[in-house]
């Protein structure tokens, strides 16, 4: 019986990366049945993951230092991220997304009549080139 609730930040962020158990995974599926707040974080870390995809496969000139942490966004698992590296693989997610989330919410001010997905799909742009966003996340 699972005793700690899965009703968390983290574990969306785990349940994003594939790294929770198989019956913890699909009682976490189960939760976002009902919980408006999980299903809506699943789904937002969910498309970036995809804008990150979409992004990678149309970009030469990354570095590759930010080309490798998002890779390991996009092909962790329960498999191959060690328990160990979890928290750090986690952390940084987390910092990209407020990185992006940032920056959409600043250009969707700036931007009349937006696309708010090609907006979405910008802020991914601009993060993946400079990827100071990544790393030194401001506060506020
Ligand atoms: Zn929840």
């Amino acid at each position: 019986m699972a005793s700690r609730s899965i009703c968390s930040k983290d574990t969306t962020y785990r349940y994003v990366l594939r790294l929770l158990a198989v019956d913890t995974a699909i009682a976490f599926e189960e939760h976002l049945q009902k919980c408006d707040k999980c299903a809506e974080r699943a789904y937002q870390l969910t498309d970036f993951l995809r804008l990150i995809r979409k992004s990678l496969r149309n970009r030469e000139s990354i570095d590759s230092s930010t080309r490798a942490t998002m890779e390991a966004f996009l092909h962790s698992s329960a498999e191959s991220v060690k328990p160990r590296d979890e928290e750090k693989l986690i952390q940084a997610l987390a910092n990209c997304f407020s990185g992006y989330e940032r920056l959409y919410r600043n250009l969707l001010r700036k931007v009349e009549n937006a696309d708010a997905d090609k907006i979405k799909q910008i802020a991914v742009e601009i993060m993946l080139a400079l990827p100071a966003h990544l790393h030194n996340p401001k506060k506020g």
